[in-house]
Formats: structure tokens, sequence, C-alpha cells
């Protein structure tokens, strides 16, 4: 059971997918938390973010172990000697946020973590947690098109750009008066933008369901997606799951 979820920046699709990975009681897949890892990485060995021949052999050789409970999901780096390196909060900061679009646009690099991502969707499938039933929501940018174009359930997750810049400016800065909103637009408006020369976001692609958020809240929206999944696959929130 693959829910693949796609949206643009501050659309919600993480804290959305995540909610309905855990009512489902299947692994939650932060694939912006893969590029963002391995952007984490090349920043801090000073690789030559211009160079994309320089970043994809950097990130070729970043071992990642992504955690897939979505009550506990997290992204580590596994250094040489098998020691990990949580990045959890590390790949959150202004500075990674603001070099991750550069390191996406590598082709070489997107192959890579496609690769990795396509593993991931199928270890949740194949080999769930104990306890976990065997799926995945898988959320990103690309998954509903590139990663798992197959997926059981594809959805394009929107809402209106003055929406997502308040929801981020209130989970970012904490209010979403004027001026968080413009300290906030740069890593929305203008990231989407960029990205948007890499991944198709914006609009869903054939068999892709659009749901737009912009009049609902996390809640409805987390129904929303629920519903979705029981009407394609019969899947309901497992009994007892978190929600
Ligand atoms: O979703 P999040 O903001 O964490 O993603 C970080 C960045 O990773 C995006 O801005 C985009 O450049 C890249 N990304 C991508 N394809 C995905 C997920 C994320 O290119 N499937």
């Amino acid at each position: 059971m693959v829910v693949a979820v796609d949206g643009p920046s501050g659309s919600g699709k993480s804290s959305v997918s995540r909610a309905a990975a855990r009512a489902l009681g299947v692994a939650f897949l932060d694939t912006g938390a893969m590029y963002r890892a391995v952007t984490w990485s090349a920043l801090r060995a000073g690789v030559d973010l211009a160079d994309g021949d320089a970043v994809a052999a950097h990130v070729r050789a970043v071992a990642l172990r992504m955690g897939t409970d979505p009550a506990a999901p997290g992204v580590a780096v596994v250094g040489a000697d098998g020691a990990e390196e949580d990045v959890s909060a590390a790949v959150r900061t202004p500075e990674v946020t603001a070099a991750v679009s550069a390191v996406a646009a590598v082709p070489a690099v997107r192959a890579d973590l496609v690769l990795r991502q396509r593993a991931l969707v199928e270890a949740a499938c194949a080999a769930p947690a104990p306890g976990a039933r065997a799926g995945v929501v898988a959320e990103g940018r690309d998954i509903t098109t590139v990663v798992a174009p197959e997926a059981d359930v594809r959805v394009l997750l929107t809402a209106d750009e003055s929406v997502r810049l308040a929801r981020r400016a209130r989970q970012d800065v904490g209010s979403a008066d004027t001026a968080a909103l413009e300290s906030v637009r740069r890593a929305v408006v203008e990231r989407d933008a960029v990205d948007a020369r890499t991944t198709a976001f914006t609009t869903a692609a054939d068999g892709v369901t659009t749901l737009d958020s912009t009049h609902l809240d996390f809640e409805g929206t987390v129904a929303a997606l629920l519903q979705l999944v029981a009407e394609r696959t019969g899947l309901r929130p497992a009994e007892g799951a978190a929600r």
C-alpha cells in the first residue's frame, strides 16, 4: 500500500503525510529530508555547489539512515566507521534550506536519491517494522511522477500561496504578521520557483488527485487524505492508532 503525496512548500505535505501514516499504522518517508541531509553534508565538506559533478560524487558517498516510523521520523548521516550523526534538526537551518534546491537540481543526485527512495518504499511494503502494517506514505516533489508513479493513491496537496506563507510563518517564526510573512517568503515562494525548474509539483499529473487545503485545517486535511486512501484501497486507520 503506497500513498504518494507531492506539493509545494508550506502545503502541509510533511505533517499531513506523517499524521496519515500514523493513523494508518504504516511507514512515513520524508524525501525532502534526504535532499536536505546530503546538502548538509556537502556544505560541511565545503563542496562547491555550482560544480554538479563534485556534488554528485560527494552525495554518492553519503550514507543515510532514514527513520520511517511516523511517531519518530528523522535522518542520520552514517560515517565510514558506521557511527551515525543525527541531522534531523541541522537539515532545517536556513543555510540548508537556501542551498538544497541547487543540490536537488543535479540530475545525478536525483537519480541516486530516487533509487534509495524506491528501495525504502519497497522495504516498507515487504518488511514492515514490528507492529506496523505493510505500506508507506511517501512525500516530496516527484513521488507521484517519478519515485512511485504506480502508487495506490497519488495526491497533489496544494493551498493558495498566501495560506502557505502564513502557515510557514506561524510554524517557523511563531507569527503571521507582515515581517514574519516577508521572512519566510524566500524559503517558500523563491524556493518553489527554483524547484519548479527541476520537478513538476504545481499541477497534478494524469491520475493524480489534487487535494486543495486552502480552506481546510490540519485535521480536515488529514481526514480528506485518509478518505481518499479508504476509497482507493479499502484501508482505514488502524485500531488504536495515534491520530
Ligand atoms: O520538502 P522539503 O522542503 O523538505 O524539501 C527540501 C528540498 O528538497 C526542496 O526544496 C527540493 O529542492 C528538494 N526535493 C526534491 N524532490 C523531492 C523532495 C524534495 O527535489 N522529492
